[in-house]
């Protein structure tokens, strides 16, 4: 055959399921971005700590013991044990090292292969948004059907028992949660969440709950969904290193879940992962026995930022509710007239300020911008001062 490829054989060649996702929104910004010079980037999704120096140290020895074959498929069997005992600690969940929880590839595995054990084709997957860019897409990608549940300013970005039943249909098989939320901040109490477990529960539902940013809430307590009565074993919950411990590039997470449910998962991970790294695995078991202190520090740089980028924009005029954890605020943009798009893209083009456009984030995203708060407090500072110029000129 002769001549190039048409662009309609180039779609025939993929996967009807890959054609039908979208590249991630957020990647076309940073592009952008990183084009130009003098940018403020409030659009990452990451810590600006680097990793605590023991942990790197931790990583460090392990290399130098030779400590770099595979793991266990599941993981280290310390650092499951310390997994299980930090989420008894921390979080009041209890989890059998080696039944219930296995080490993945970042979050992002865990979230990943927890759609893949449960999803048939057809299957409806509630998914909560404004949220997480990934939910959707791996959702699509499993054959599974995305039903969005939009969550309201008005109600602070949290669920209603409401909207969850609402959303449920016969075909329904789970619902994708994440508290504190990205990008909204949001964080739901037990009392919150309680009526929504009811629904679950009445409806024999199942619960993937991504909670890599439970350490990062300001003002309560995380209260995990799996320790609401009768949903440890209708839950997934999915957690990992990337947010509190400072680890992105380290691409480690944790699952913990009833063990039918995580033997699926781990048939699917060993055969693709085969096991997460092993050198981060050392680290991370480092983090988990000494990093206590670090997390705590980190923490309270992120609330005292929260509270400045959070006034900040009440005095510029940028309507904002307060998140109660994560690094994000999500100011609304709607007064201005523009889309979330449009007004990204001008604030980057106009004043070299980076944030995310909120329709990135699925239904209930547009009319908010995602700022990310982990940044220093001088560049925060920056930021506000040319987004007060850029929103006067408008
Ligand atoms: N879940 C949420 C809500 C996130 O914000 C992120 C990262 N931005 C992830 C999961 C992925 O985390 P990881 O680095 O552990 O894959």
């Amino acid at each position: 055959m002769t001549g190039s490829i048409s662009s309609t054989q180039k779609m025939d060649r993929l996967s009807l399921a890959v054609n039908a996702i979208p590249p991630s929104g957020i990647r076309r910004f940073f592009d952008m971005a990183e084009k130009m010079e003098n940018v403020i980037s409030l659009g990452v999704g990451e810590p600006d700590f680097p990793t605590p120096w023991n942990v790197r140290e931790a990583s460090i020895a392990s290399i130098e013991r030779g400590d770099t074959a595979y793991t266990a498929n599941a993981g280290l069997e310390p650092l499951r044990i310390e997994i299980a005992k930090y989420m008894e600690q921390i979080f009041h969940v209890s989890y059998d090292p080696l039944s219930e929880i296995i080490v993945t590839v970042g979050a992002s595995e865990g979230l990943d292969i927890a759609i893949r054990a449960i999803i048939n084709p057809g299957d409806e997957v509630i998914v909560v948004e404004p949220g997480f860019v990934s939910y959707a897409p791996i959702v699509t990608l499993a054959g599974g059907k995305v039903i969005p549940l939009k969550t309201k300013k008005e109600h602070a970005f949290k669920l209603t028992k409401e909207a969850v039943e609402a959303a449920i249909t016969p075909r329904t098989k789970a619902i994708m949660i994440s508290f504190p939320n990205n990008p909204t901040g949001a964080v739901m109490t037990k009392e919150e969440l309680l009526p929504i477990a009811e629904v679950i529960d009445d409806h024999d539902l199942l619960v993937i709950s991504d909670e890599i940013y439970g350490e990062l809430s300001y003002d309560t307590t995380h209260y995990s969904f799996s320790r609401l009565p009768r949903m440890k074993d209708r839950t997934i919950l999915i957690s990992g290193f990337s947010k509190a411990f400072a680890m992105t590039g380290w691409r480690l997470g944790f699952v913990c879940a009833p063990s039918d449910i995580l033997s699926a998962m781990l048939k699917i991970h060993q055969y693709t992962m085969m096991s997460a790294p092993t050198i981060a695995q050392y680290g991370a078991l480092e983090a988990l026995q000494n990093g206590r202190e670090d997390v705590d520090k980190m923490v309270t740089s992120y609330r005292q930022r929260r509270n400045f980028i959070v006034e900040s924009f009440q005095e510029i005029g940028l309507d904002c509710h307060v998140p109660g954890g994560a690094f994000y605020a999500f100011p609304s943009i709607e007064a201005t007239g523009m889309s979330s798009e449009e007004f990204a893209e001008a604030l980057l083009k106009e004043e070299q300020v980076a944030v995310v456009p909120g329709n990135v984030f699925g239904s209930g995203g547009e009319g908010h911008i995602r700022c990310s708060y982990a940044a220093s407090l001088d560049d925060l500072q920056t930021a506000i001062q040319r987004m007060d110029r850029f929103l006067n000129r408008k």
